[in-house]
């Protein structure tokens, strides 16, 4: 490793060393090689630019289709005294004007700009003009019609290399699949360039599956202990979104919702809110996340099945960009497989892309039943074999037990083919259990022979049974949202005991309520629940460094994690720095920060010695 970028590293960004595979590229770029980086999210692409930008002569061309992101990203450098802007139709033609004449006066290190703009002839004419330390590609990804966010502009970007063949280029995506790639490689003509492709794990995200019941209440039980965290709480539909946020901000937690549905300016302003302030509750629908890099995001909550595998590691992504625990809890019932199904069935798309989507849920299913460690699943899935569990996922938490229900499966199955295929679970766990009711002797269902052979399970228990069933293909549901649970051609085999059936069975009522009495009244005991595990002693001095970045964030219009990350304030709360020398030992505090907010910080500090 080259000196002078572990110095830059150390000085400019206040971290003590590179992550991963960001010395490699750095050191790489910083050579003049060009290269494609695939690096999850949270990885840390932007230090692989932005190191060997200040390093090497001359100015970076970033290339990002995400024009909200670019004053973020060069707030956070002005923050660390580096020289950057950025050009997109967001600016006055005045203030555009005034960034083309710093960027021909030589003055800036890094400059963002929009693909569109970049390529016009006017800015091109101006980047001759200047010496180019390289040219950064973000998102890259979005030259690709395979992946899932193309972007037309994106497809002239490799004219770039043919005006300034001699300027090294990096490109950088978190989407990893094969085709993808080879698409980026021939359309940005990459073909010679190194290739960094780093391990998609996100370790520090703790993966948690839990059986639908009463999903409010369960989200409620959920954010208890994360009351002054920021989170994402992703909902299907638009109408779930208003209700849901409307429930938490009664609750007092200051949740705000974000639709496509809404009005264009209050929901930019909730972003914004989101994006700035500490501890706000985001509801969402998947219209929300797209190029959100909020680094303190500390769980991201689904109260609905997301529609793919895909989907879910994108958007449980967006939790602990910035390398602290962090969670993705994922709430889901029968409901949720009826409506996906359902979905898929009526949608415009062509029976091919149906079959697809089939696949796909199918898939998101097999991890949402699955009882060995969920990162495992999740890894293999994108093509990454692990041979250890993880420690992290509930599976590995606490192993479920997994029981031989092939006996449960066949009464259940055949309740559903005794009653004509044409009745819903409720009605199916009534015959099931045996219930003495007016419907069931209408349909003269008490007189069959699977009338009360599973009293010996409660509702929820057989409910999480059918669950377990459609989703594994044993049983499926009528594609006219009505809820109603016919045989597939799987269903033979389980009927004649030819496949044993494993599943982990619900817990009966009883061991239910103690359990959730048993995590109440640890959530009232020492230990903290909170996803940082701030403990009760520590409670106030977090909070005094919290709120004084608050208030820096405020007088100066920028997010708060601009400021400093939480990584960082952890970091001053378990180390408690008493002197500026040792204040500067902190990671993430660079010597322009330092000089910066250094008294503020240090006088909290002392105090609460
Ligand atoms: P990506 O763009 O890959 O999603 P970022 O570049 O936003 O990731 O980095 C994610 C977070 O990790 C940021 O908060 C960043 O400051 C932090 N980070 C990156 N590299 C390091 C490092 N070497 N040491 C400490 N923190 C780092
Ligand atoms: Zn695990």
């Amino acid at each position: 490793m080259s000196t002078p970028a572990l110095d830059i590293l150390q000085r400019v960004f206040g971290y003590t060393s590179f992550r991963g595979e960001q010395a490699a590229i750095v050191e790489h770029l910083y050579s003049g090689n060009d290269c494609l980086v695939l690096m999850p999210t949270g990885g840390g692409k932007s230090l692989c630019y932005q190191v060997p930008a200040l390093l090497r002569e001359g100015t970076a061309i970033v290339v990002s289709p995400l024009i909200a992101l670019m004053q973020d990203q060069v707030d956070a450098l002005t923050q660390l005294g580096v020289a950057a802007a950025f050009l997109n139709s967001s600016l006055s033609p005045l203030q555009q004007r005034e960034v083309e004449q710093r960027l021909l006066r030589r003055e800036l290190k890094l400059l963002y700009v929009a693909p569109e703009r970049l390529l016009g002839e006017r800015m091109l004419d101006q980047l001759t003009q200047v010496p180019i330390s390289l040219f950064a590609i973000d998102e890259a990804h979005c030259v690709s019609q395979w992946g899932h966010d193309f972007r037309p502009e994106y497809r002239g970007l490799n004219r770039l290399h043919e005006r300034f063949p001699q300027v090294p280029r990096i490109a950088l995506t978190a989407t990893a699949d094969a085709p993808t790639r080879a698409e980026i490689i021939e359309r940005l003509g990459l073909a010679g360039a190194r290739q960094f492709i780093s391990s998609f794990d996100r370790p520090n995200i703790r993966y948690q599956v839990v059986e639908k019941d009463n999903a409010r209440r369960q989200l409620r039980e959920f954010l208890a202990d994360r009351r002054d965290e920021s989170g994402i709480v992703y909902c299907l539909s638009r109408k779930k979104v208003d209700e849901t946020a409307a429930a938490l901000a009664a609750d007092g937690f200051d949740a705000l919702p974000y639709h496509a549905g809404m009005d264009q300016a209050l929901r930019a302003a909730n972003q914004q809110r989101f994006l700035r302030e500490d501890g706000v509750v985001m509801v969402a629908t998947i219209a929300f996340g797209m190029g959100i890099d909020k680094p303190d995001v500390r769980y991201v909550a689904h109260l609905d099945l997301p529609k793919s595998m895909e989907g879910y590691y994108q958007e449980t992504g967006r939790a602990g960009r910035d390398g602290l625990p962090a969670e993705a809890w994922l709430c889901y019932g029968l409901g949720d497989v009826v409506t996906m199904s359902q979905m898929i069935a009526q949608s415009e798309s062509g029976q091919e892309r149906k079959r697809v989507e089939r696949a796909k849920l199918e898939a998101l299913l097999g991890y949402a039943e699955a009882t060995s460690c969920r990162r495992r699943l999740l890894l293999a899935y994108f093509g990454e074999m692990r041979s250890e569990n993880c420690g992290n996922c509930d599976n590995c938490i606490k192993p479920p037990q997994a029981r031989d229900a092939t006996e449960v499966a066949q009464k259940a199955l055949s309740a559903v083919y005794r009653t004509g295929q044409r009745f819903g679970v409720g009605h199916l766990v009534s015959v099931l259990r045996g219930e003495d009711s007016e419907r069931l002797r209408s349909w003269n269902h008490d007189k069959l022979s699977v009338f009360g052979i599973g009293r010996d399970l409660d509702a929820r228990q057989w409910s999480s049974v059918f669950r377990h069933l459609v989703a594994a293909g044993y049983l499926a549901a009528d594609h006219e949202g009505y809820g109603t649970l016919h045989l597939t051609e799987s269903s033979r085999v389980v009927l004649k005991g030819e496949v044993r059936v494993l599943m982990r069975l619900a817990a009966g009522g009883e061991q239910r309520r103690a359990e959730r009495k048993a995590a109440r009244t640890s959530a009232r005991g020492a230990t903290a629940h909170n996803s940082l595990q701030i403990s009760d002693g520590e409670r106030a001095l977090w909070d005094a460094l919290r709120n004084l970045r608050a208030r820096l964030a405020k007088e100066q219009n920028v997010p708060a994690y601009v400021i400093f990350h939480d990584a960082t304030l952890l970091d001053m709360l378990r180390e408690h720095p008493m002197s500026i020398h040792e204040l500067a030992r902190i990671n993430g505090v660079g010597a322009t920060k330092l000089e910066k907010y250094g008294e503020a910080f240090l006088a909290v500090l002392t105090q609460a010695a």
